[in-house]
């Protein structure tokens, strides 16, 4: 019965599946891509289509739309709906756009009067003849046939709103298989968003990586570069060292060849060594016992010479002194002639006070004397210690020494001992060149085994006080009192108390010695005046020396001093008070010298009783003088008229000094 539906309410069905079908979110254009036709296919399917809008052109045959669609009026139903099963599967639906196009080209056919007459009906297609107004019964049969037709139509059309409801269905499902796709595409798509920014992240830190890797990189070619130079640098420097060494290794292999030469000389230097050592060691007994010998030759020289030997010294006139009347003091020559030593002297005057009976002046009177050696006054420091050098030398043997300055105030004595002003060399006098001279010889012994060590003192003697010119501080100057003691009991060396006693071992320790006993002189001066001219000077040496391999040791003082002026006080004099304390410090001072001439004659008569203690000055070189003592004297004079009679008086006293013999010295040998 539904073939029957007029076509009218078909042709709104297919208008209301029109709109539902543009209203549904279709994918048919999808499907449709798979379906896709030329606009070549497209074109003449239209072209009836078009026609049927203008009027009742014949319909538009199926197979137009849809090729593979059996045509609509022969195909049966089965054969439709099989062709509707069918058609999705194989070539997929017709497209939806064009079937409706289709149906809404249809439209509803207009009521016409039917024709009077019974004109055939159309068949097979061709449009019949327009049929009179009068012909109601022919038109009637045109609008049946027609009416036939649309039920045919409409049924066709049934069949393929069912097929497109099917594909419409299918659309459906396959819509929502794309929306769960899509669904799952967006899904997949917001994963890849995801890992795109993950990616533009990584992307970024890797940039930034890839930066710092840059800079890295560029440091590390940095370095590259510098290290590939310092390469180049230190290849240059190991081609000089490789060079060196070779230069070096060619050097070692000539010295190993020179070594190995040496080596062998070496041995046999060394065979010609011990030779040498034994014959040295042989040489050395010998020499041992001729150094003996020359000290026992030594000694027996200065024995002959005598063991006290007396030198007189005239100093020369200095500036502004009067020159003395020609034949004053005469230098005669030995019985050799001027190339003798000088050991004699005369000295003529007049004395006043001696008149003749007639009461004409005496004649002058000439006075001879002779001693060991005279030094007229163009005598140098350095020939007058050439002649006491030897006796210097018997101290380090172990005999000892003392060399007195004896004289009037002003004839030469501390000129003699200490010498001329500081600084020139040639005026030095008898000290600092002993000293030098012991310095240097115990330095040449010193490769026979002796090793020597000297210790000073310097002290003075002023009206029987001791003083000690070494004195340094608080007691620089003040000197506070000394006492002359026995060293030890039983001991035979003095010492002084309070006074210095220092090590010395060059010429510069013993400058220093003498200037601080120059400023000790000059602080005491002042407080009362020319003391040091009414004092005894004492410079003492003590030498030790000793040969450690043969067990020997010797050693001997050496004293060298500077006697207090000898001139006496004239007692015609008037007496004041300085004039008293004058004498009575001349008195101690006459009376200290003449003890040490006493002690001398006692020592020269080898007496029983030697008064050494009768004076500070012999207590104190009590162990210097007499026995195995050395002893020389010098009589200093001066050259002046106006000094003749204290000349007279000093070479008086030394004459008698010369004729003491003392007994064999004997060395202090232990
Ligand atoms: P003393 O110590 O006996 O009192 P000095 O040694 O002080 O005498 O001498 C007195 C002066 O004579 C000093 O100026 C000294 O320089 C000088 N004199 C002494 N002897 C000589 C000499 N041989 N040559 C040059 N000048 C001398
Ligand atoms: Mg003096």
């Amino acid at each position: 019965m539904e073939r029957q539906r007029p076509p009218l309410l078909e042709v709104k069905a297919n208008t209301e599946l029109k709109k539902s079908l543009a209203k549904a979110p279709s994918r048919l254009p999808l499907s449709g891509s798979r379906l896709k036709r030329g606009p070549e296919q497209m074109e003449p399917a239209l072209e009836p289509a078009k026609k049927r809008t203008r009027g009742l052109g014949p319909a538009p045959k199926i197979d137009t739309l849809c090729p593979r669609a059996p045509p609509l009026s022969t195909a049966s139903q089965s054969q439709g709906q099989a062709a509707a099963q069918r058609f999705p599967r194989k070539t997929g639906p017709c497209p939806p756009s064009t079937v409706l196009k289709n149906q809404r080209l249809v439209p509803p056919a207009p009521a016409q009067k039917p024709a009077a007459s019974t004109a055939p009906p159309v068949v097979g297609g061709k449009k019949p003849g327009r049929r009179p107004g009068w012909d109601l019964k022919g038109q009637l049969c045109d609008v049946n046939a027609e009416l036939k037709r649309c039920r045919e139509k409409t049924q066709t059309l049934d069949q393929e709103n069912q097929q497109l409801r099917a594909q419409l269905q299918e659309a459906q499902q396959q819509a929502s298989a794309l929306g769960t796709e899509r669904s799952s595409l967006e899904g997949e798509l917001a994963r890849v968003r995801a890992q795109a920014e993950q990616g533009q992240r990584e992307l970024g830190s890797l940039s930034a990586r890839v930066r710092e890797l840059e800079e890295r990189l560029s440091t590390q070619e940095g370095l590259v570069h510098t290290l590939q130079k310092e390469q180049l640098e230190l290849q240059e420097e190991r081609r000089t060292l490789t060079t060196q060494l070779e230069e070096q290794e060619r050097r070692l292999r000539a010295s190993e060849a020179a070594l190995s030469s040496s080596q062998a000389e070496v041995a046999s230097l060394r065979q010609e060594t011990t030779a040498q050592a034994a014959l040295l060691a042989e040489r050395g007994d010998r020499l041992h016992a001729l150094d003996m010998e020359r000290r026992r030759l030594h000694n027996q020289l200065q024995e002959l010479k005598g063991n006290i030997r007396v030198f007189c010294r005239v100093r020369p006139v200095l500036t502004g002194e009067p020159s003395p009347a020609p034949g004053f003091l005469v230098f005669p020559a030995g019985p050799g002639g001027p190339a003798d030593i000088p050991t004699r002297l005369s000295l003529t005057r007049s004395d006043d006070r001696r008149g003749t009976l007639t009461g004409a002046p005496a004649p002058p009177t000439r006075h001879d004397f002779s001693f060991d050696r005279v030094f007229p006054p163009e005598s140098r420091q350095d020939e007058v210690f050439e002649e006491i050098a030897m006796l210097v030398q018997s101290a380090l043997d172990g005999y000892p020494v003392c060399i007195f300055a004896y004289g009037q105030t002003g004839s030469g004595k501390t000129f003699t001992m200490e010498g001329g002003p500081e600084g020139d060399p040639q005026l030095e006098g008898l000290i600092p060149r002993a000293l030098r001279h012991l310095f240097a010889v115990a330095e040449e012994m010193s490769s026979q085994g002796w090793a020597y060590s000297f210790v000073a003192s310097y002290v003075e003697i002023y009206n029987e006080t001791v003083r000690d010119l070494l004195a340094t501080g608080s007691r620089k100057g003040q000197g506070g009192e000394c006492e002359i003691r026995r060293a030890g009991p039983g001991s035979e060396e003095l010492t002084v108390t309070n006074a210095r006693y220092v090590l010395v071992s060059c010429e510069k320790e013993v400058r220093t010695l003498l200037q601080l006993a120059h400023q000790n002189r000059a602080v005491a001066r002042t407080a009362q005046n020319e003391r040091s001219s009414r004092s005894h000077s004492v410079f003492q040496l003590q030498i030790f020396g000793e040969h450690a391999a043969r067990g020997l040791k010797c050693g001997a003082p050496l004293n060298l001093i500077d006697l207090a002026g000898s001139e006496r006080l004239d007692p015609s004099l008037a007496l004041g008070r300085e004039e008293r304390d004058r004498l009575r410090e001349t008195q101690a001072i006459n009376s200290s010298l003449s003890t040490l001439g006493l002690v001398i004659m006692a020592l020269s008569n080898k007496e029983p009783h030697v008064p050494y203690r009768n004076s500070k000055l012999t207590y104190l070189l009590q162990s210097s003088l007499g026995g195995s003592a050395k002893m020389l004297m010098f009589v200093n004079i001066s050259p002046l008229e106006e000094n003749a009679s204290e000349s007279l008086n000093s070479l008086r006293f030394a004459s008698k000094v010369n004729q003491c013999v003392i007994g064999t010295a004997q060395a202090n040998k232990k």
